[in-house]
């Protein structure tokens, strides 16, 4: 209901109407079914539900995706409030009420899009959510990340069943367009007076699937530099030697580039370091020479030339000195060239603090999150900093402590890649994981996360 009114209205209503629409139904999970909804079954065939809805990007089915997370949250007796900060993508969000709404809440996070796929490549189809003889369910999204949002659902569902009443809320989001940036999703979100209001305490968002038998966590992730170099220099004839050309001076920064590269790729090769920690850098585009109507013009040495790469800092990382390295080593003036940031992320929250979720006893989250894990007979590997973005920076960037974390072990790293799939035990497993880690952090009686640098000054 309230997500088709929020279709049909203009935005300059909803931006007023924004939280309008919520509904509290209770009914009878078990009632209207012979099979129980708790049995495996009929856990793994509302995963598979899920998975079916294609909400691949670039034109994601969000409103079924919506339509289906709503009839799973009514059967649970959640609240929930679809809410579109840009017209035609929702966000889902669902609460349990704590019994004492003065404590910060837990918000699970997870997105509902998926990125494309290469249908003809996959084994089976990736909206299909076949199940083959080992149990491997495989679609698009599978680890990326409906397994997440459907585990949170089910670990409610698990520890509703069980009689457990939290004492602090507990929010879940079903949110839109991480794949292509987050910016009118999570973002919004983040930035919104809804969320403020949530007085959240801690967020869980994603991680990755691990190859072994140990859980991972992330602590914080790779801020993206597109880094765009450009040389110019004055045009000759190709067959004349002389210096200051903007191929030549290009080409030694690409070199230049291309060593500091192996010294950071070199360090993961020797185990020093792992994929996080180190600066990445690839080059993402070379544009240069003077287009001919047969391919370019051979005997003309171009008067620009130009290159971009894709960097991923780590927040450890000095970003000082890697910028100085920038206008002297890669883009010197004095070679005549010039360098701008197509994006460049900041590393620091609103605080001015480093985007960086604490993992010592400063952070009792964390902590938590390690026991719960452990309780229910889970390893967890030592905190990671993601290689790459998620929804959780913006969280951070609220000042916000955010652990990415999907419950994948013994799994392949297949997000994005072809044949995405996660094995129904492991799903299950999962979910388990979740009603340790949810009991853990909604039971939890200290008062933290309120006193953080008051967000009343902004
Ligand atoms: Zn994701």
């Amino acid at each position: 209901m309230e997500f088709t009114m929020s279709k049909i209205l203009p935005f300059y209503i909803l931006s007023f109407l924004i939280v309008v629409s919520s509904s509290i139904e209770a009914s009878d999970p078990s009632s209207s079914t012979t099979t129980s909804p708790s049995s495996a079954a009929a856990i793994i065939s509302r995963f598979q539900q899920y998975l079916q809805i294609n909400t691949a990007q670039p034109t994601p089915q969000y409103y079924e995706a919506i339509d289906f997370l709503l009839s799973q949250a009514k059967l649970l007796s959640l609240e929930s409030q679809t809410i579109e900060f840009v017209p035609g993508k929702p966000l889902l969000l669902l609460k349990w009420p704590g019994s004492n709404p003065n404590l910060p809440a837990i918000l699970l996070y997870s997105h509902t899009d998926v990125v494309p796929s290469e249908h003809n490549k996959w084994i089976h189809h990736p909206f299909s959510a076949h199940i083959d003889d080992n149990g491997n369910i495989y679609a698009r999204g599978s680890q990326d990340m409906k397994c997440v949002g459907m585990q949170y659902l089910e670990a409610v569902r698990g520890l509703k069943a069980s009689g457990y009443q939290p004492l602090r809320s507990i929010y879940l989001t079903f949110a839109p367009d991480e794949e292509i940036g987050g910016h009118d999703g999570a973002e919004k979100f983040a930035e919104s007076e809804v969320f403020e209001k949530l007085n959240v305490g801690v967020v869980l968002d994603e991680g990755l699937a691990s190859p072994d038998e140990n859980y991972r966590a992330f602590y914080a992730e790779r801020t993206p530099w597109w880094l765009i170099i450009k040389a110019t220099g004055a045009p000759g004839h190709g067959a004349k030697l002389y210096d200051n050309t903007a191929m030549e001076n290009l080409l030694k920064s690409i070199e230049s580039i291309r060593r500091f590269r192996a010294s950071q790729f070199d360090m993961i090769k020797a185990g020093l370091k792992v994929d996080g920690e180190v600066v990445s850098v690839n080059m993402a585009f070379l544009k240069a020479g003077t287009p001919s109507p047969t391919g370019f013009v051979m005997n003309l040495q171009p008067s620009e030339a130009e290159a971009g790469f894709d960097i991923r800092v780590p927040p450890t990382t000095d970003s000082e000195s890697l910028e100085k390295r920038i206008a002297e080593e890669w883009a010197p003036a004095s070679r005549n060239m010039t360098f701008r940031f197509k994006q460049k992320g900041s590393a620091n929250d609103k605080f001015g603090n480093r985007m960086i979720t604490k993992t010592d006893s400063s952070n009792p989250w964390w902590a938590l999150l390690e026991d719960a894990i452990r309780n229910a007979g889970g390893k967890l590997g030592k905190p990671e900093i993601f290689p790459a973005s998620t929804d959780a920076r913006y969280f951070r960037r609220q000042g916000l402590p955010a652990i990415g974390f999907s419950p994948m072990a013994n799994t392949p790293i297949l997000l994005h890649d072809h044949n995405e799939f996660l094995n129904q035990d492991e799903y299950l497993k999962g979910i388990e994981i979740y009603e340790s880690i949810i009991k853990a952090y909604a039971s939890y009686m200290e008062n933290i996360g309120e006193n953080r640098e008051s967000k009343d000054e902004l």
